[in-house]
């Protein structure tokens, strides 16, 4: 039979790296919750009007990426490319806004889908470890949200994240700025890729987010946002910097960013990351703040700001770093019966230790020789070794190896959970 393989731009995970996967969720979401965000979890499936909101729609990730079709009941669908519309879109629905305390703080993790060329770092379905905190508009509450980011990726051990900030003001301020972008491209824009061209019509602030090398030149003459930013918008950022230094939180000024989604104003910002091997996977984070993504979906006008990790690409940068050594799976103890018969009392010992004792626990089921048994309790990282042979069955009793000591002893079975308790204990004072 044919073998089948992944859809193109997938990826399984397994083994070891699971756990590292675990090991940065749980972080940030830990992390979220002492900020004091609660999580949620939107479906993956979605009206595709949550992501097409109108016309006008400029971004790549809407335009291009999505994963979008029609079910066998002819309902128009789309896979989440992001998931904060979908938020957006629960929050209204649900009237989240008006029953909770504002600004109400979520945080979510979950896969998306956008059909992008897939490469280094740049996956079809991969996953996002974010937060939303929605219905205030003060500029701390911007600031409070890139803390958080901050530190969740201080905590996971990157050492020099940078976090790049722009402005892109508010609606009069993008409307003064994208008129002199048009003025400024007019004379380049035969000269630029087709995306541009179209970007040109639909929303110039996006050709600032052009990859392609020569447009790069063109665009580093383009005019800067500061120029056109109304006075409000100003104080805004203002505010923002000014929290960030009282903080000590460091970061530095991107004119050029735009972001890739169409609902962000006022701040937005990036985090970078080069592993210490000097791989860079692109932005591990961004976000920003949304002023009227809830009008957009039906809800009343308040604003948001929220941020986005890549989990891949931060997987990436720590295994590149060595940071994930210290997440090895452990197990407590590794049962080993000697002979067919000594199996189920085997798995009798192993269940009361894990459903009473609570310890993790595993049985050898292959026929093998003691040596190899205690080659793969070191493979495991096993702290002991349960060996059971036909004595210790007559004798409810089992011998009890500590593996770093290289002791054994024989111990009844009621009292195995009590000397494996004494033990831990011990090693944790
Ligand atoms: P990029 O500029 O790299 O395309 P983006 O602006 O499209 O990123 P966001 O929509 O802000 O990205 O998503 C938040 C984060 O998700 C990014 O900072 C990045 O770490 C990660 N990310 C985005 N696209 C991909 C992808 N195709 N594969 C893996 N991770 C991704
Ligand atoms: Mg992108």
């Amino acid at each position: 039979m044919e073998i089948i393989n992944n859809v193109k731009g997938t990826h399984d995970i397994f083994g070891e790296e699971t756990n590292a996967y675990d090991y940065v969720e749980s972080m940030m979401k830990s992390i979220a919750e002492l900020y004091a965000f609660n999580g949620v979890r939107p479906p993956v499936l979605e009206s595709d009007k949550v992501f097409s909101r109108g016309v006008g729609e400029s971004s790549d990730i809407v335009r291009k990426e999505m994963y979008t079709f029609p079910d066998k009941g002819g309902r128009m669908l789309t896979l989440r490319p992001e998931f904060t519309a979908g938020i957006m879109r629960m929050v209204v629905q649900n009237k989240l806004y008006a029953t909770n305390e504002l600004p109400l703080k979520l945080y979510y993790c979950g896969p998306v889908f956008r059909y992008e060329r897939p490469q280094l770092g740049r996956y079809r379905q991969f996953n996002q470890f974010g937060v939303e905190s929605i219905g205030n508009n003060s500029p701390i509450n911007d600031v409070e949200v890139i803390v958080l980011a901050y530190t969740i990726l201080c905590s996971l051990g990157l050492e020099g994240v940078k976090i790049k900030l722009n402005t892109l003001g508010d609606e009069k301020s993008r409307d003064n700025y994208r008129s002199a972008l048009r003025e400024y491209f007019a004379r380049h824009i035969d000269n630029m890729c087709e995306d541009c061209k179209q970007r040109y019509e639909l929303n110039p602030l996006r050709i600032l987010d052009c990859k392609v090398k020569e447009d790069q030149e063109i665009v580093k003459g383009a005019p800067k946002i500061n120029n056109y930013l109304s006075d409000e918008s100003k104080a805004i950022f203002i505010q923002v910097k000014d929290a960030l230094d009282v903080l000590e939180i460091p970061y530095e000024i991107d004119d050029g960013l735009v972001r890739g989604l169409d609902y962000y104003s006022e701040t937005v910002f990036e985090f970078h990351y080069v592993s210490k091997a000097g791989v860079d996977y692109g932005a591990v984070g961004a976000g920003g703040h949304y002023g009227k993504l809830m009008k957009e979906l039906g809800g009343p006008e308040l604003p948001g700001v929220g941020f986005s990790f890549g989990i891949e690409r931060i997987v990436s940068v720590l295994k590149d770093d060595g940071g994930l050594k210290d997440i090895k799976q452990e197990l407590d103890a590794y049962v080993m019966p000697l002979s067919e018969e000594a199996l189920l009392y085997a798995q009798e010992v192993a269940i009361l230790l894990r459903n009473s004792g609570g310890y993790r626990v595993d049985v050898c089921f292959d026929k093998t020789k003691l040596a190899n048994m205690f080659k793969r309790a070191a493979n495991k990282n096993a702290k002991f070794a349960i060996i059971i042979g036909e004595d210790e069955i007559n004798k409810d009793s089992v011998i009890l190896k500590d593996l770093a000591k290289q002791e054994q002893k024989e111990v009844k079975v009621d009292d195995l959970i009590n000397k494996l308790d004494e033990h831990f204990d011990k090693e944790e004072e």
